[in-house]
């Protein structure tokens, strides 16, 4: 398996830390609000990078943060007039929401900025007592960039360009830094703002420490894959290098992943702009699996454009998938015979050859568009080979590969047919009245219906019961 690392810019092969395990973590988003599709890229990109691993026979253990401290949250705050926490704990509970919907799996461990700040404040110490970091008047530790000599080695930038571009850039009231280029790892408090103590001042961490203090936390010193958006690359990134290596004093993840930006009608998609979409608005129009579907239809490192036209095209190409494993269910159905027979068995040999492509599209840097292709290779193979004579063995064997490979994408093909209280209410009432005229055969039509819906009967003194499988 290849992976493009951020660091060598180049396809390496991926050789983890310990065999048979992935330590992976996944920066999260900043919970101020419902999270937009541009959000929602990384999060299915890299669920999917999880899913592919496991189906490998790796045990990942991914860790994605949600990030509860930040200026936009106490602005959010401050405009509704309620506290920090009730903002992020309910962007996050609506962003969990939106995870499901996408079919994205909760993370094994999803922590909070706000609930580590000890361990913040202990790796801030550490990096002061080794000199990589320094406290001014007014209590603001900031990291001595120039110290760590790899500094730049992420975002490849040489540190003479970025100290002259950091110079131009500088703000009023940053002059307390000894160098420009240095960023903070600790703040004061202000007015009307959730703030922690601390040995250098009442106040709250900077936003890249939490990342590597969380990230040592529930992974170890060392990790195999960290990843994000592009935008992330620099600074956030770099500077989380920079406080973990000089902390621990070893590499600190081997892997560094990151996606393409999402546009939006080939622009930058951004609130000044009012071209700002969340993944709440689209689940209105669309089922959120077309958005799955519509963001692994590219290459993730590749820019992506969002357009109507984009996401009809997903919905009728999913559709085609979600077709073909509804014949697959129905010739499962109606089979009369239950063995493999005539030349079956070689035919779904045959499709271990689509089977081969999709995870040789996978092992290339996560190439999803190329393992849909073999999937949709797949689809055009049942449905050219899955007649009225085929067998239950023949059609189970088809959907159960159509369906694994599904799977790893996260994409739910498998539609189960949804009935809603009112129709089955009908219906019993429907077969109630059939018995009355003694028209059992109907009565018991009813009965078998609902079962296939996964609705079970039950007849008690008090009438007709019912419960869902
Ligand atoms: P944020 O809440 O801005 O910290 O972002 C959370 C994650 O979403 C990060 O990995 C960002 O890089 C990613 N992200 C934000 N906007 C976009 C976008 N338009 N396209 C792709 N990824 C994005
Ligand atoms: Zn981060």
């Amino acid at each position: 398996m290849k992976l493009f690392n951020t660091l060598s810019r180049r396809k390496e092969e991926f050789v983890p830390l310990e065999e048979g395990k992935v330590r992976m973590y996944v920066c999260g988003p900043t919970v101020y609000n419902l999270i937009h599709i541009g959000n929602a890229r990384p999060m299915i990109i890299f669920d999917t990078v999880r899913r592919y691993m496991e189906y490998k026979g790796y045990e990942v253990n991914f860790v994605s943060n949600f990030t509860d401290v930040d200026d936009k949250i106490i602005k959010k705050a401050i405009e509704e007039g309620v506290s920090a926490d009730e903002i992020s704990n309910r962007y996050i509970e609506e962003c969990k929401k939106d995870m499901a919907g996408m079919n994205v799996k909760p993370a094994t461990t999803h922590p909070q900025a706000t609930q580590e700040i000890d361990g913040m404040i202990e790796m801030i110490q550490t990096l002061i007592d080794k000199g990589y970091a320094y406290v001014v008047e007014d209590g603001t530790v900031y990291f001595r960039v120039k110290k760590f000599s790899e500094y730049g080695k992420l975002s490849h930038k040489n540190l003479d360009d970025l100290q002259s571009g950091f110079r131009a850039l500088q703000v009023s009231g940053e002059d307390q830094k000894e160098d420009p280029m240095d960023f903070v790892l600790w703040k004061p408090k202000k007015e009307g703002e959730p703030y922690w103590k601390s040995p250098w001042c009442d106040g709250r961490p900077g936003w890249h420490i939490e990342c590597s203090v969380m990230s040592k936390k529930y992974l170890g010193e060392e990790i195999d894959i960290h990843a994000g958006g592009e935008d992330l690359i620099f600074p956030h990134h770099e500077n989380e290098i920079a406080q973990s290596e000089c902390c621990n004093g070893k590499t600190f993840a081997r892997y560094w992943m990151h996606n393409g930006f999402l546009n939006i009608d080939n622009k930058k998609m951004s609130k000044s702009l009012g071209n700002f979409r969340t993944v709440r608005e689209i689940s209105k129009q669309y089922d959120l699996q077309v958005l799955r579907f519509f963001m692994l239809n590219a290459h993730y490192r590749s820019p992506l454009n969002f357009s109507a036209d984009l996401m009809e095209a997903s919905k009728n190409a999913l559709e085609r998938i979600v077709e073909a494993a509804g014949r697959l269910k129905d010739r499962k159905a109606a089979a009369a015979v239950q063995e493999l027979q005539g030349n079956e068995e070689a035919l779904l040999k045959e499709t271990q050859s689509y089977v081969a492509k999709f995870e040789e599209a996978m092992d290339d840097d996560f190439n999803t568009a190329d393992a849909l292709a073999a999937i949709f290779e797949l689809v055009k193979f049942a449905n050219t080979n899955v007649t009225e004579n085929s067998s239950y063995a023949f059609a189970d064997g088809l959907l159960s590969i159509l369906l694994k490979l599904c799977d790893v994408l996260g994409l739910i093909v498998d539609k189960k047919e949804e009935i809603l209280d009112k129709e089955i209410e009908d219906l019993i009432a429907e077969r109630q009245a059939a018995r009355k005229a003694k028209n059992f055969a109907r009565a018991d039509e009813i009965r078998d219906e609902l079962l296939g819906k996964g609705i079970i009967l039950k007849d008690t003194r008090e009438g007709v019961k019912w419960k869902r499988a």
